[in-house]
């Protein structure tokens, strides 16, 4: 054995096998480091398992937007509404909301979207490299995303939205009545503009795809260890290891990428921030009547509907009520409901059979940005968590920027808007 392989590797241990976890192992690994992702659970069963899939540089427009404010009594009141709130998690939620609207305005908003630009840009083609590695190129399309307006009116309310992708470099070109119908031949003819983002891609499997990577990175020489972490040890702020509910693993360095329970752990490490989750749902018809070419952003009810080799996804809306609250099934199956209404070739109902529901709780932070940097107590430690609604889209770019933070190397990007610390 040389001398160089006789020395020790330092030891990553990365926690959480979502789509973060799993691309910053990748990155790490490849960048010699010695990596293990730590994962109660199989690989890809949280909020990575069931989002809609889109790698979108377009979705730089944070959630928390001026003049939202206006427009949430009337989604409170609509049952097939973007939005819900569980009235017992209010009292909880209620910080994390005063934060959210406090981001939306007008200067705070351009700061996000340039932070949230630099981080997309050109989301599928960071992919790239790990998606070959993986030979999961079959899982990966580069068809772009229409975003669905009922009128022209309603896409001048969006304006300052366009402003800000336009700003930002994104590329798009707007279809009006029949060349939108020509291009999306599925869509309701009540929809009569659509915007077309050439540079988005998608995943058809978002399971398949973050377990395709992971298969590469043990292929590569990384491990996995299924168990919870429940806390770490330091010595004079230096990383000796972790605890888990299966003993102790021994880590020079550690990632935090536990998705929406990532909150204790930031706890643990001096870092108190307000991440918090919005519950979404999607349903999947299996071999739909009618389904678009790319997917669907329906901007009235909020939700995408995307081709996926499972049959057709609709994907969306935000819930508030925690990570404990046991789902609302009807918010799914009224994501059916506004799926007909986009795409009449649809059926009004279907059998069970042919239908699957899921929940996730995405980790989402009230500036809509994630937490990407060094834990207060230790810079061993790495936070890499509150994507949002962006995680898929994000995964890349974070593994690169966690894989220069734990190197010690300058980050690629300015990774300040994203600091643990931001909130104080
Ligand atoms: C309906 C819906 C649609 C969406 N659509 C899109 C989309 O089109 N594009 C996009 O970019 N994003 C989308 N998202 C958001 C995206 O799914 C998330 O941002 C992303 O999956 C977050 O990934 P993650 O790895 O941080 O979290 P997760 O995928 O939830 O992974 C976290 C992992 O950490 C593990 N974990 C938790 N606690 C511990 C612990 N103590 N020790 C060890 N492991 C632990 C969990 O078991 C889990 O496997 C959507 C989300 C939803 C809900």
């Amino acid at each position: 054995m040389s001398d160089f392989a006789k020395v020790k590797k330092t030891h990553v241990a990365v926690i959480g096998g979502g789509i973060i976890g799993v691309c910053c192992a990748s990155l790490l690994l490849r960048e010699g480091f010695a990596v293990t992702i730590v994962e109660p659970d199989e690989i890809a069963n949280g909020s990575s398992f069931g989002n809609a899939g889109c790698f979108n540089p377009s979705s730089v427009v944070p959630m928390s937007m001026p003049g939202n404010l206006s427009k949430v009594p009337g989604w409170l009141l609509d049952p097939l509404g973007p939005l819900s709130i569980r009235w017992a998690y209010l009292p909880r939620i209620a910080p994390w909301l005063l934060r959210f609207l406090k981001a939306g305005s007008r200067v705070e908003v351009e700061k996000q979207a340039a932070a949230l630009g630099s981080l997309l840009r050109d989301s599928p083609g960071l992919y790239l490299p790990l998606v070959e590695n993986a030979g999961a190129r079959d899982l990966m399309r580069r068809d772009g995303h229409l975003m669905a307006y009922r009128s022209r009116l309603d896409f001048e309310a969006d304006a300052f939205a366009w402003q800000l992708r336009a700003r930002n470099g994104i590329e798009y070109s707007v279809l009006e009545n029949e060349a939108l119908w020509q291009h999306e031949p599925a869509l309701s003819r009540d929809y009569r503009l659509g915007v077309f983002l050439p540079g988005n891609g998608h995943t058809v499997n978002p399971q398949s795809f973050v377990r395709a990577l992971a298969s590469a990175f043990v292929r590569d020489g990384g491990h996995v260890r299924r168990a919870q972490v429940q806390d770490f040890d330091l010595v004079d702020g230096r990383l000796v290891g972790l605890r888990t509910d299966n003993g102790f693993l021994a880590a020079d360095r550690a990632v935090v990428a536990a998705g929406a329970r990532s909150r204790q752990l930031a706890l643990k490490l001096g870092d108190a921030v307000p991440l918090d989750t919005e519950r979404g749902y999607h349903v999947v018809i299996s071999n739909p009547e009618s389904s678009p070419r790319q997917p669907v952003l329906d901007t009235f009810g909020k939700f995408v509907a995307t081709p996926m080799e499972t049959g057709l996804r609709i994907a969306g809306t935000v819930e508030f009520a925690g990570l404990d609250a046991a789902p609302d099934w009807r918010r799914a199956r009224n994501l059916l409901k506004l799926g007909q209404r986009l795409f009449p070739g649809l059926k009004d109902s279907y059998p069970d059979s042919r239908l699957s529901l899921w929940m996730g709780f995405r980790p989402s932070m009230p500036d809509s940005l994630p937490v990407i940097g060094h834990s207060r107590r230790s810079r061993d430690v790495v936070h890499a968590f509150g994507h949002g609604h962006i995680g898929m889209a994000a995964g890349a770019c974070t593994g690169h920027l966690v894989t220069d933070l734990i190197a010690g190397t300058t980050p690629r990007l300015s990774v300040e808007a994203f600091s643990p610390q931001r909130f104080g």
